[in-house]
């Protein structure tokens, strides 16, 4: 079975637009701004044998902001600038009630489905309390980058930035692979 870890997409793979002293998601291709600093951490998770799976929820598509052939244009960009496995997204407001808006797991738990993923030697890398909360809910370990949207719930692990969570993940992936040999 594969393993996994999946991203939030901005302020990872994108970075945020600020507006106003406010940050928010790209609407167009030209606002996109692809943070490439992030390649060799994304080469080094691949290069591990772990799927590297984008995350986000996207409510501009439900609220008119985002149009869905724009989203998945950028997406295709990013395929070719970043290596990423899949990118997934909740196209919905927080009052259509859905399944797939974080933090419910159901992004996750669609790429699970579909790439037969070891859920509990997988990992979610965010700054976000939601994404903590969805992968708490489908027994997914977290680790939050340091920052003021991590929110006091669940986490698994804290670290003070992504260089360091990518440095955990492979080390308790290579000891995962160790103890599943003996
Ligand atoms: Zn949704």
């Amino acid at each position: 079975m594969k393993s996994a870890v999946f991203i939030e997409r901005d302020g990872f793979l994108v970075n945020h637009v600020i507006e106003n002293g406010n940050e928010r998601t790209p609407y167009k291709v030209e606002e996109m701004e692809v943070n490439l600093s992030i390649l060799p951490h994304l080469q080094e998770i691949q290069k591990a044998g772990l799927l590297v799976i984008a995350t986000t929820n996207q409510p501009g598509i439900a609220n008119g902001d985002l149009s869905r052939r724009e989203l998945e244009l950028m997406h295709t960009i990013l395929k070719r600038k970043l290596p990423v496995d899949q990118f997934l997204f909740c196209p919905h407001a927080e009052a259509d009630d859905c399944p797939c808006r974080k933090p419910r797991p159901g992004q996750f738990r669609e790429a699970t489905f579909e790439h037969r993923l070891d859920i509990n030697h997988s990992y979610v890398v965010s700054d976000r309390w939601q994404d903590a909360a969805a992968a708490q809910a489908v027994g997914i370990t977290s680790m939050m980058i340091e920052s003021s949207k991590n929110g006091n719930g669940h986490r698994d692990f804290v670290l003070p930035s992504l260089e360091e969570a990518v440095a955990k993940i492979l080390h308790l992936h290579a000891h995962q692979a160790e103890l599943f040999v003996h």
